[in-house]
């Protein structure tokens, strides 16, 4: 499988049939952040079966984030799906190791089943991170056998646990904080029966590219005589740029509460600013033959109240100028409702004046209510008080 180019994420894999087997049993997933080996086992092809419904299981259940619980059940669930597989294909002592990881940032939750094995290198320093099910490490723990002895045991491919036999079978779990610039490494025991511990270390130290780094530990492993399948899935713990994200995510969070906080502002200020303005609005218009003043602006919106009467003047519309008769019949705009009440008052003055200088042309005062208006059509004046 390639490297991947994602720039958050560096990991490499190579999984190969080996000099001396016919089939390649082992079985990987390479799918961040699931990274998963396991190798099978069972006569005929029972072993590549075994692994690969472990393997397609897992893809399907296993967690997004790095937990140990619901990984170890969805290996648990692997195991079942395996025996299930097992008994319906009736391959008699079909199973398969599993060692799965789930990478986030610096997090690795591990489930862990036979001697596959997940490593970290840390410093340079490589450190075994699971624990080999297995009859010669059984022995290495009890002091029976050096682990160099281990490596060579007749004995060696006992392994003590495993998917596929046993239903009550819980995995191992391990829940590891890593650093960044540490490396992970997922490998079958392809890898680990033909190469030491010391090479493994050198070589994922040196070898700056996973991809490439996975496919020279099989290399090795191949030049050292390849006696089984060999699987390999290096990955490059990136804690600092997981970090980086995190702060990415909460800094495009804060973004999306800033805009949201700004629109509501606009929003907010553009209906303050539009009431604003119709209350500060005024017009004049005729009402029942009077001038009124109205405050806000003639036009209305459905639902919305836009003007409101503010005073209904005894000013007649008919004693003002032709001109202005028909502005205020239109709806007069003014600035304010002062400008408003400032501007009845003149006509009214106008009006009187109007109706001086009438009086004064024809002798006859001419009044009609209080404003004194003029009134126009001369007979229909008589009637007024003086
Ligand atoms: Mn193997």
């Amino acid at each position: 499988m390639p490297a991947a180019h994602t720039p958050n994420i560096h990991f490499g894999s190579r999984t190969d049939v080996g000099c001396q087997r016919v089939r390649n049993e082992d079985s990987l997933i390479v799918s961040p952040p699931l990274y998963v080996v396991a190798d099978g086992m069972g006569g005929h092809n029972a072993g590549d079966v075994a692994s690969e419904v472990a393997v397609n299981t897992l893809a399907a259940l296993a967690p997004t984030i790095p937990d140990v619980d619901l990984l170890g059940r969805a290996v648990e669930s692997a195991n079942h799906a395996v025996i299930t597989e097992a008994q319906k294909a009736g391959f008699e002592g079909m199973g398969t190791t599993m060692t799965a990881c789930v990478v986030q940032g610096d997090k690795i939750a591990i489930a862990h089943v036979g001697d596959s094995r997940a490593y970290l290198l840390h410093t340079g320093k490589l450190q075994q991170l699971t624990r080999d099910h297995s009859w010669v490490a059984d022995m290495v723990e009890q002091g029976r056998l050096t682990p160099d002895e281990a490596r060579v045991h007749p004995n060696r491919s006992v392994i003590t646990r495993a998917l596929g036999s046993d239903p009550t079978m819980q995995p191992d779990l391990y829940e590891i904080t890593a650093s960044e610039g540490d490396r992970l490494l997922l490998c079958s025991d392809g890898l680990t029966g033909m190469v030491d511990d010391g090479s493994i270390q050198a070589m994922l130290a040196r070898i700056r590219d996973p991809q490439r780094c996975a496919a020279a530990l099989v290399k090795e492993a191949i030049a050292n005589g390849g006696s089984d399948n060999i699987t390999v899935i290096v990955v490059d713990i990136t804690g600092t740029n997981a970090k980086a994200e995190r702060r990415e995510r909460r800094r495009s969070r804060a973004w999306i509460i800033l805009m949201l906080v700004a629109l509501v502002g606009i929003i907010g200020g553009s209906i303050f600013a539009a009431y604003n303005w119709m209350q500060n609005s005024a017009y004049l218009a005729e009402k029942d033959g009077k001038v009124v003043i109205y405050r806000g602006i003639p036009d209305s919106f459905p639902g919305i109240e836009t003007h409101w009467l503010v005073e209904e003047t005894d000013l007649n519309v008919k004693d003002l100028q032709p001109g202005m008769q028909a502005r205020i019949s239109e709806n007069y705009p003014v600035d304010s409702v002062d400008e408003a009440e400032r501007l009845v008052e003149q006509y009214k003055l106008q009006a009187e004046e109007d109706a001086a200088a009438e009086e004064a042309r024809t002798g006859i005062s001419s009044s009609s209510s209080s404003t004194k208006s003029s009134a126009k059509g001369g007979s229909s004046s008589s009637a007024a008080k003086r």
